[in-house]
């Protein structure tokens, strides 16, 4: 029987985030997926602050940043009648390389962590799909329609029809939102500007919205659709999404000249009640579902991956496989967050909608960046001084330093950094320390970054430190 460490079923942008974390730590692994080719669709159109600092960490934020834009306005009409146009709403920030979030289709994100991948030597397995599997105590024996293999841990990145979910017997439980249905799909656009966001909002039609890709010709639509006489939407296709936009827009100059994708979305607000059952793990999708407003999905999912795979690397390496139970610790909560502030912005583009008035701003507002969020609650952070501003459990802020480079540029690699105030005395092997005074709140001491950009620990003990890091090394780790 074949055998690998870890597999991964799944290359959406959940499964590909985590195949290029255990890939960069050399970690044994697996990807399949069951799709014979990549996916084409569009789906999620942006990148928020936090998880473009991820990928700046995975090397790949600066080739997405030229495939993106981040200032397109919001052009709202009313039929043929420009009623406003607003600039995107922005959140300034010094704290980040990545004050503002990308506008970009999810296929751009999924091809560069494809790229990355095959740099670091990884392979998706396309055509091929988990049928079963099976939990014993010494791995899990998983059916593939292609072979048997058996591996020491597996991770679910299956979307939200997760079948490994559902086997898993984990509940999702929450709501499903069948009266408010959208047709989506990608269409080229003839008689539109590719400048702008473009908005029909009206209480009788709901939503019509044509939002440009850069550099692609390809613009996703966006349409409120009612049931048909029998109560079923009708299945989209060109001839539909031309009438619809005619009907909308009263603008003969708009063309839908063609479609590459056709599908309906209807909200699901849903949370796994367990991310983890012995050695099997899912994330993304698989494990929340929630309403688009706010641009959450995508970028919840990369987040996911990005704090399991340290933890797998760590724990394979020789850390104390309890440090896997922080997986669902930390990320259950943010599910929740997520969950809660999809919901808000999907509510005020309701009203907007109901109301008449208004753009399409209240859905991006200054928390969807992401930046904030931390694991301040974590069984991970620990404080053993009283700080004003920065905790435990914080994303650590980026700066830039005098001489020019970015804090997190120091701390960048699979690695954990110290940020000693004074001359650095630490020696644990794997573990970077670099000496920089006022790095962070004029904090006197130490500052431990973990692998995943988050503080873990804020102390003046040198011993505390080492102590704190002895759980997460086998000392045999490398700085790569
Ligand atoms: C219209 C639309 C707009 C959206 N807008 C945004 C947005 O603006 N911002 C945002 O962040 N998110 C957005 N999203 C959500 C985003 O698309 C998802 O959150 C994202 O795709 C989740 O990624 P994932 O990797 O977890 O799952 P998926 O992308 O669903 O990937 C799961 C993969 O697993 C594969 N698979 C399933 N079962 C098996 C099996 N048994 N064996 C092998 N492979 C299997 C599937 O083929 C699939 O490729 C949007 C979605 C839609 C539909």
């Amino acid at each position: 029987m074949q055998t690998t460490t870890v597999l991964i079923i799944g290359a959406g942008p959940t499964g590909l985030t985590l195949a290029c974390e255990l890939a960069r730590r050399h970690v044994d692994f697996r990807i399949i997926e069951r799709s014979p080719v990549p996916q084409h669709a569009s789906r999620a159109k942006g990148l928020q602050p936090r998880s473009l600092e991820i990928l700046a960490d995975i090397g790949i934020a600066a080739e997405l940043m030229m495939a993106g834009s981040t200032d397109l306005p919001f052009k709202r009409f009313n039929g043929a009648q420009l009623i406003a146009e607003t600039p995107r709403n922005k959140f300034p920030r010094t704290d980040t390389r990545f004050p503002y979030s990308l506008l970009l289709p999810q296929t751009k994100v999924e091809e560069a962590l494809r790229a990355k991948l095959a740099e670091l030597g990884g392979v998706v397995e396309w055509g091929t799909t988990l049928t079963d599997f099976t939990q014993r105590d010494n791995g899990i024996i998983c059916e593939l329609d292609t072979a048997q293999i058996k591996c020491t841990y597996m991770v679910a990145c299956d979307g939200g029809k997760s079948t490994t979910r559902k086997k898993l017997g984990i509940a999702f439980a929450g709501e499903t939102h069948e009266e408010e249905q959208l047709w989506v799909g990608d269409v080229e656009v003839e008689g539109l500007e590719p400048n702008a966001w473009y908005n029909w909002m009206s209480p009788q039609y709901g939503l019509c919205a044509l939002f440009p890709f850069k550099d692609t010709g390809i613009w996703q639509l966006q349409a409120s659709i009612m049931p048909g006489p029998d109560g079923v939407v009708p299945t989209p296709d060109l001839e539909g999404f031309r009438r619809l936009v005619s009907e909308r827009t009263q603008m003969p100059d708009i063309v839908i000249k063609s479609t590459s994708w056709q599908s309906i979305y209807r909200v699901n607000i849903r949370r796994a009640q367990h991310y983890r059952v012995g050695n099997a793990f899912i994330a993304g999708d698989a494990a929340h579902a929630h309403s688009i407003a706010g641009a959450l999905g995508m970028n919840t999912g990369i987040q996911d991956a990005y704090n399991l795979g340290w933890k797998l690397a760590a724990v394979i390496n020789g850390a104390d496989a309890k440090l896997l139970d922080t997986y669902e610790e930390e990320r259950i909560p943010m599910a929740d967050w997520t969950l809660a502030t999809s919901s808000a912005r999907h509510k005020n583009m309701t009203n907007v909608i109901k109301e008449g008035k208004g753009g399409i701003e209240p859905v991006s507002t200054a928390d969807t960046t992401q930046l904030n969020l931390h694991y301040r609650d974590s069984s991970l952070s620990r404080q053993t001084i009283n700080t004003d501003t920065l905790h435990a459990g914080d994303r650590a802020p980026d700066k830039l330093l005098n001489n020019g480079i970015w804090l997190s540029e120091i701390y960048q690699g699979p690695h954990f950094t110290v940020v000693s105030s004074e001359p650095c005395k630490l020696n644990t092997p794997g573990v970077k320390c670099v000496h920089i005074e006022n790095a962070y709140d004029n904090i006197k001491g130490y500052v431990v970054i973990r692998p995943d950009g988050y503080i873990g620990m804020i102390t003046e003990e040198l011993s505390t430190v080492e102590d704190y890091l002895k759980t997460f090394h086998s000392g045999s780790e490398r700085i790569l």
